[in-house]
């Protein structure tokens, strides 16, 4: 999916099936594809971003969290969601989970938080920290996958399910597929458990350091 065209046709397709409908023709957009394809620039893309109001989240949201870090990062973090914290500074990762990650970052991988870019699946908060919905989340994607375009990071760490799931369109359990490595286009994949995960089960915290490990050795 290059464009928010196709994310835009996605997303009515998946409310026709949310209103019984098992097939339809695709509905013509009123959009011209060539009119909103996606900037060059990450500056120009996050003015777009902070502007969007494609989905529902939009509406109760106070500020849109883009993502941050070094714009030619080699290794790129992507969580599922903004928490109330980052929503309200505008910054990812910056909560309690926050700290767990840029500890992971600074105290495993040695490398400054600066260094790394860090970025979400859907860049505006769920309401009461919900899992994003399927139509949220390809409904956004498409500003990933224009950042991961520009920043062309040689890694992609996924934080939790929803991260991984929709950046390699498979279900598995992260359980299951962390700490592996899927090739992408110009970039692998390695899947680790989400920090808030990590806050909750502090005994998965040894996977995910012999995740980072993996990572390090890569990089
Ligand atoms: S979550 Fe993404 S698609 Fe939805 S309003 Fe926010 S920026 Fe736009």
């Amino acid at each position: 999916m290059k464009n928010l065209h196709n994310a835009l046709q996605l997303k009515q397709l998946l409310l026709f099936r949310q209103f019984g409908y098992c097939y339809t023709d695709i509905v013509p957009s009123e959009l011209e594809e060539e009119s909103i394809e996606l900037p060059d620039h990450i500056e120009t893309l996050k003015k777009l971003v902070l502007e969007c109001h494609l989905c529902e989240l939009s509406k109760h949201r106070q500020k849109v969290v883009f993502g941050e870090g070094n714009p030619k990062a080699n290794l790129l973090f992507v969580g599922e969601g903004p928490g109330a914290t980052e929503e309200s500074t505008g910054r990812p990762f910056v909560g309690r989970a926050g700290e767990v990650l840029t500890n992971m970052i600074e105290n495993v991988l040695q490398l400054p938080r600066s260094e790394v870019y860090i970025s979400n699946i859907v860049k505006c908060r769920p309401p009461n920290n919900r899992v994003p919905t399927e139509s949220e989340a390809l409904t956004c994607r498409p500003y990933l996958q224009r950042q991961i375009a520009l920043i062309k990071p040689r890694i992609i760490v996924t934080l939790g399910a929803t991260a991984y799931r929709y950046l390699t369109n498979d279900d598995s359990p992260i359980g299951r597929v962390r700490g592996s490595t899927i090739e992408g286009d110009g970039y692998k994949i390695i899947p680790t458990f989400h920090p808030s995960y990590l806050l909750r089960n502090p005994s998965a915290k040894k996977e995910a350091l012999s995740d980072l490990l993996k990572v390090k050795a890569l990089l």
